[in-house]
């Protein structure tokens, strides 16, 4: 799932300076999941930015809406009624849900309140580790169900570089090297010819973000 964390309280009453009443939206996707941007976090950070505008003596309406997901349209089409007189939208869900806003509400700005960090999975509550760049080409299937894209420092599709050491990268003498992972999956998964198949270079510009956004028609589903 999408992984992302709020913004410094400090930085998302800056965007806010000129309004007095916005929209607060959070999304019961992927930011509920990293506890970014759920119903729990709009009512913990609306009343964190109303505390903080009276301490200024300003005033600061808040209307709070969670979204069951923020990317889908019909659920931001749901929000139309709830944008009446409203200022400013402030987005606690990922960048796609802020985008998705901003296209549906053309005419009110929207502002990101929380920042969107990587692709990843859970490693114990509260703590995410990124394993997915969505790079269009997934090599998985040759190095173990490791990606060496978003795991190796350098994103060796042929490695490893040899600065490894005792199992670690040399970037930062602590993170796992990714092609020693590989190594020892491959090995004990009986697999280890694998390593003598060559990766080509990745077509960056068709599989990934060279020629700007990327997109998906499957013409079964296309209405
Ligand atoms: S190879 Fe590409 S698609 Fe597969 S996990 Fe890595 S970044 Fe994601
Ligand atoms: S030491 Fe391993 S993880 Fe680090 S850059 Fe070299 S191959 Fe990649």
């Amino acid at each position: 799932m999408i992984k992302a964390e709020q913004k410094p309280v400090d930085e998302i009453l800056g965007f806010l300076d000129a309004y007095k009443r916005i929209l607060l939206v959070g999304c019961n996707g992927c930011a509920a999941v990293c506890h970014a941007g759920g119903e729990r976090e709009v009512a913990i950070l609306a009343a964190t930015l109303r505390m903080a505008r009276k301490k200024l003596g300003q005033k600061l309406e808040i209307l709070e809406e969670t979204s069951p997901r923020q990317c889908e349209p019909e659920f931001v089409d749901a929000l139309a009624g709830k944008t009446e007189d409203v200022e400013a939208i402030l987005s606690i869900a990922c960048g796609v849900g802020v985008q998705a806003l901003a296209e549906r509400f053309s005419e009110i700005p929207v502002y990101p309140g929380v920042n969107t960090m990587f692709m990843g999975k859970t490693v114990e509550p509260g703590v995410w580790v990124e394993r997915c760049q969505a790079c269009g080409n997934c090599v998985l299937h040759l190095t173990g169900g490791i990606c060496p894209v978003t795991r190796c420092a350098k994103q060796l599709l042929n490695g490893p570089c040899g600065g490894s050491r005792d199992g670690v990268c040399e970037i930062d003498g602590e993170t796992p090297c990714a092609w020693q992972a590989i190594y020892d999956r491959l090995k004990a998964t009986g697999q280890l010819d694998r390593l003598e198949l060559f990766v080509p270079a990745k077509r960056w510009g068709r599989e990934s973000r060279d020629r700007g956004p990327r997109t998906i028609v499957r013409g079964d589903l296309k209405q």
